[in-house]
């Protein structure tokens, strides 16, 4: 390279750096203040101004027509982790106004993370990704084929290494899906273990926990345990109640983490706006024992109900993608709960055997009621659990799911504090620093939009609808999306643990 004398990324001398003027805007800042009228002047990838601000000669500007300018969103638990390898322009979430992703959830990460995140500065990233290190991906580089038991100590010491080594890539910290395989079948002395290792690197712990449903209450107890004992910041991932027997109980799981936050414990909550999730089969099944009609049957009648549970895809029997467990029960001539133990043995025999196995299902589980509480609590950020090209509409319309049902229809939280929560919130439950907040020096991460007309319009018979209302996306001071369309910039950068 060769020497110029100046420092790099500074313009030479006797030229000023171009800048953008965003004026004809309310702002929203992220923090949960009111909107307020302002203009912004950025350069380069930084907000350089807020204020009464005028054009500079030979600025650009830009007529924001009085919608209002916020943050742009931050997804803290995404699964576009594949899409983003394989080159997809970010439409799932530039739409819906995300900028920053967190992927790496759910236990699973890409390894070697260094590796993922080289690839994807080389290709180019259509926003910003950052990554959590996965507990089953260390486990299972640890433990191999041979995991369905606790590990033995020299197995939990090649996992601290390994964890150790990943989240020297910049990684946030350790994330887990203990109702997964691998982590299933974890002690919770090895995730205290791990999370201890994540906390001396000044990261944090993010988990889908251990039961959703049938030892929910275990199972918030546990990841309180994490935090208090390993000394780091927790978060639960996609918080649900997602059982009929739990429905209505949203108080008390507020209750229980404010009374753990007031001992000492920083847990914080995100959480995606629907009724219904997308997973496997098999966590219908927590033994994993897929003979067991009593399991069948407890799930049918308190999970998700047989014509509430439908296959988005199926190795075994791919025709039957698109189709409920009551419809495919029918079809066979068979109970729903025969059916389900069918459909899910036949999935495992295929595994096995090599042959594909793939089964997803999105299954309802949840009550409104519920979801606004949780949405509600000062300590949740919003998130979509959904991938850029996947299945349920979550990957495509959660943000503007809650700006246009939760707050403009439903009146569940106010427009400046679900912005905080898809922002600032966002970024300090999940360690990042310098996004979320519009203020000077912060990155030019910004999301324009209508709140009179923002909603989502992805659908699981359409899970890849554009949502209405989001007029302009930048990423890190680059037009990343307009008119509906994404813009082809690939202005996005790897987060790193601040
Ligand atoms: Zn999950």
């Amino acid at each position: 390279m060769a020497v110029s004398g100046r420092s790099p990324g500074l313009p030479a001398q006797g030229t000023t750096p171009s800048t953008t003027l965003i004026r004809n805007v309310l702002l929203l800042d992220g923090t949960g203040t009111a909107a307020r009228a302002a203009a912004v002047r950025v350069a380069g990838d930084r907000i350089a101004e807020v204020g009464a601000l005028t054009p500079r000669p030979g600025e650009t500007v830009i007529d924001g027509n009085g919608l209002m300018l916020a943050p742009g969103f931050i997804d803290t638990h995404s699964h576009a982790d594949r899409a983003l390898v394989r080159g997809n322009d970010g439409l799932g979430a530039l739409s819906q106004g995300i900028t920053t992703v967190v992927v790496g959830e759910d236990g699973g990460s890409p390894y070697p993370l260094a590796a993922f995140f080289d690839s994807l500065t080389r290709r180019g990233m259509p926003m910003n990704v950052a990554a959590y290190v996965g507990h089953g991906t260390v486990r299972g580089r640890a433990m191999g084929n041979d995991y369905k038991r606790h590990a033995t100590e020299a197995e939990v010491s090649r996992m601290k290494e390994l964890l150790a080594a990943e989240l020297k890539s910049g990684a946030l910290g350790l994330s887990s899906g203990l109702e997964y395989d691998p982590g299933i079948y974890s002690a919770r002395s090895e995730v205290v273990e791990l999370a201890k290792v994540a906390s001396t690197a000044g990261g944090r712990y993010i988990s889908h926990i251990r039961s959703e449903d049938r030892t929910e209450w275990d199972a918030i107890d546990e990841i309180i345990q994490i935090g208090r004992q390993a000394r780091l910041p927790v978060q639960i991932s996609h918080t649900k109640l997602a059982m009929k027997s739990l429905w209505g109980q949203g108080d008390s799981l507020v209750n229980v983490l404010n009374r753990s936050r007031a001992a000492g414990v920083n847990i914080t909550a995100d959480v995606y706006p629907y009724r219904f999730w997308q997973s496997g089969l098999s966590v219908l099944f927590p033994e994993r024992n897929f003979t067991d009609r009593k399991a069948a049957e407890f799930a049918l009648d308190q999970v998700a109900p047989p014509d509430e549970i439908t296959l988005t895809s199926y190795g075994p029997h791919p025709d039957y993608a698109g189709k409920t467990v009551a419809q495919i029960a029918k079809e066979r001539g068979t109970d729903p709960a025969t059916t389900l133990l069918a459909l899910v043995k036949d999935a495992d025999d295929a595994r096995k055997a090599g042959r594909p196995s793939g089964e997803t299902i999105i299954a309802a589980s949840m009550d409104e009621r519920d979801i606004e509480k949780i949405i509600a609590w000062p300590f949740t950020n919003i998130c979509t659990d959904g991938e850029l090209d996947g299945r349920h509409p979550r990957g495509f319309g959660s943000f503007t799911r809650v700006l246009g049902r939760y707050v403009r229809e439903r009146h569940a939280v106010s427009l400046p504090e679900a912005i905080r929560k898809m922002t600032s919130l966002a970024a300090d439950n999940v360690g990042i620093a310098n996004r979320g907040r519009v203020a000077a020096g912060a990155f030019a991460d910004l999301v324009l939009f209508d709140p009179a007309t923002v909603i989502d319009n992805a659908t699981p018979a359409d899970p890849r609808a554009v949502s209405t209302g989001i007029a302009k996306v930048w990423v890190n001071g680059k037009l990343a999306y307009g008119d509906g369309k994404t813009t082809g910039a690939r202005g996005g950068t790897v987060v790193r643990r601040k």
